[in-house]
């Protein structure tokens, strides 16, 4: 009896296996054509100086509207894209249409680009940021870059000479997710970062566990020693606000602050205005 119980659920998990790299391969083809068929879009978010609320910037984030499936969140599809390789053409775009908008707002804000691990591997990226500063005229100061541990993690020599190749060009280099990563401390301290985002998670559970207000106010003092400016992500409540405050935490981003948006809308609130000069594929071209 147990024997065939168990035969069964093999079949039954194979089957299941079956089912699901079907799923992934038929999702890496519709992503491939995704860029093509204008299916990817960019949403941005703003990050502001909490202790005023003055804006900085905007971080850009990759939506997919899938046909069939309607909106997939990238942490669903870019570790798909990253597995076949899609997220280098995916990562380029973004890069591009993040700089095309920001150089045709009428405000010096910044914009916060992420990039994979695999990108920053597997591609030419000191060359890519300089192509695509040249070719939108973006002030290199007003893009940032936001890395996770992982891209630094396999090849620390390599990663801490692209870095100085990057920021070479005047763009900044941002920690993304801090403290979720295995050697945080480590990466801040061998690699040039100017900021450092504390993951979202920590400020969520301020309130459940207050020893993590303690690695908040830790990290914020690190920042400081570092000269670096300290982001905290995912703030949602006043009280986050308040507490990041008071610990000293400079800069913030989260639903409270603003949802992330598609540019159009950001330019219809009035949040953002265009150049009178902005290019004709602009959203709001008046020409
Ligand atoms: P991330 O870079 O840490 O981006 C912040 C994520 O937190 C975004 O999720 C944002 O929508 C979400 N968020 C912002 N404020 C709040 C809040 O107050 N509460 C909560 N619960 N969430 C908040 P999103 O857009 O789903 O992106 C998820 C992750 O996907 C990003 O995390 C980033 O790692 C990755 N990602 C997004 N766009 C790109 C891209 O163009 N390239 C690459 N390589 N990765 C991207
Ligand atoms: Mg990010
Ligand atoms: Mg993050
Ligand atoms: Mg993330």
């Amino acid at each position: 009896r147990a024997k065939t119980d168990i035969t069964r659920s093999i079949c039954f998990y194979e089957k299941d296996m079956d089912a699901r790299v079907k799923a992934r391969r038929a999702m890496s083809a519709d992503l491939r054509d995704a860029i093509a068929h204008g299916q990817l879009s960019v949403a941005y978010q703003v990050q502001t100086l909490v202790s005023t609320g003055e804006r900085l910037g905007y971080e850009a984030l990759l939506r997919w509207d899938h046909p069939r499936h309607g909106f997939i969140p990238p942490d669903q599809f870019i570790p798909l894209a990253e597995e076949t390789g899609l997220i280098l053409d995916i990562g380029e775009w973004v890069l591009r249409t993040a700089c095309e908008d920001a150089a045709t707002w009428s405000q010096p804000l910044t914009v916060a680009v992420n990039l994979s691990a695999v990108q920053f591997i597997h591609s030419d990226l000191p060359k890519l940021v300089r192509d695509v500063l040249a070719e939108t005229g973006l002030n290199p100061r007003r893009l940032e870059l936001e890395l996770t541990e992982t891209a630094v993690f396999s090849d620390a020599e390599r990663a801490r000479h692209l870095l100085q190749e990057i920021k070479a060009t005047g763009v900044k280099v941002a920690l993304d997710d801090f403290g979720t990563g295995y050697s945080s401390l480590d990466t801040l301290l061998s690699f040039p970062f100017d900021k450092i985002k504390i993951d979202k998670s920590f400020i969520q559970e301020a309130h459940v566990n207050p020893q993590t207000i303690a690695i908040i106010r830790a990290v914020v003092a690190l920042g400081r020693s570092l000269g670096l400016s300290v982001l905290a992500e995912g703030i949602e409540s006043a009280e986050q606000l308040h507490m990041l405050d008071m610990e000293g935490c400079n800069e913030g981003q989260g639903y409270l602050l603003g949802r992330p948006a598609p540019l159009k809308q950001l330019v219809a609130d009035g949040a953002i205005t265009l150049n009178p000069q902005a290019p004709a594929h602009g959203p709001m071209a008046t020409v």
